[in-house]
């Protein structure tokens, strides 16, 4: 089977967390794409050993599901968004992120977030998919959507951005820098508390300054992935690297980490990437895990 990228929005999905509500909000999902694509270790095959994949994350034939979504967190009052995905309109190497239309904004407000009620914008890290709703085209320039909210950065992956920055693409130039001439931004440590339960933990090896996002109400945790992992299988298959991991060392032992943690409190697991069924919990199975959708 050939990719397929769904044209109709997914129905909304939420999670509560104690007193704090997160939504996924879909901008795309690809279905039936062959595994090394992104995993040059991985093949068919050996997606087809973890029969738990299937339907959710994986068909029957080992061809692999991704999705890009932001996740919207709602807490005493504030509204928070987490990495907002690839935006439209944006020059991109990839053809599939290139000079799209996605209704991603129309998704937002039919999850009750209007772009000028956002709070605060947390960025996992600065690839292109994570940053590009912080900016639309207006006319011949780019110009902040979240009008009113604070953008969280970290210094180690702003320079990498900038040093990423290419002719053909330039993400740094179209949806960073706008957010920084507008005095919306805000250079924060990676281990940064941020108030109302929420907190960054680092998880580099994908980008030198990448960092996971906890939340904790009421006893309760959830922990939004970012791109430590980008699909179930690595739970699996711990040692698979992804092809834009900067750092595929790093990444490996910050995937065991972060997975032995996961496990360990039992914490809501948001992957930024996990398609149809993107939450549920991490259970230890010898030196590696398998993830159960909630
Ligand atoms: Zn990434
Ligand atoms: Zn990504």
């Amino acid at each position: 089977m050939t990719p397929s990228t769904d044209a109709e929005p997914t129905a909304t999905q939420t999670w509560i967390v104690g007193a704090t509500r997160i939504t996924s909000v879909v901008e795309s999902q690809t279905d039936h794409i062959p595994p090394e694509f992104f995993f040059p270790d991985a093949s068919a095959e050996a997606v087809r050993r973890h029969a738990w994949l299937v339907p959710d994350y994986a068909d029957t034939a080992g061809a692999i599901s991704l999705r890009v979504q932001a996740f919207v967190i709602e807490v005493e009052g504030l509204t928070v968004v987490v990495d907002p995905c690839v935006g439209n309109g944006k020059k991109r190497s990839l053809p599939f992120w290139h000079d799209q239309s996605w209704p991603f904004l129309e998704r937002l407000a039919t999850a009750g977030c209007a772009p000028e009620n956002v709070n605060l914008v947390i960025h996992t890290h600065l690839h292109a998919d994570h940053v590009g709703w912080d900016t639309r085209r207006e006319g011949d320039t780019w110009v902040p959507t979240f009008t009113r909210a604070r953008h969280l950065y970290t210094e180690a992956d702003l320079a990498y951005s900038k040093g990423s920055s290419t002719d053909a693409e330039d993400v740094y130039g179209d949806s960073i820098g706008p957010v920084f001439d507008a005095g919306l931004a805000d250079i924060v440590a990676p281990d940064a508390v941020l108030g109302h339960g929420l907190s960054l933990e680092p998880s580099d090896g994908h980008t030198p300054g990448h960092v996971s996002l906890w939340v904790e109400s009421r006893g309760e945790r959830a922990l939004i992935t970012g791109d430590f992992l980008h699909h179930p299988v690595q739970f699996a298959e711990p040692d698979w690297a992804e092809i834009a991991d900067a750092d595929a060392d790093a990444a490996r032992q910050t995937r065991r980490r972060m997975m032995t943690r996961a496990a360990a409190t039992g914490a809501l697991v948001l992957g930024t990437h996990f398609s149809t069924r993107p939450a549920g919990r991490v259970v230890a199975d010898a030196d590696r895990w398998r993830f159960s959708a909630v």
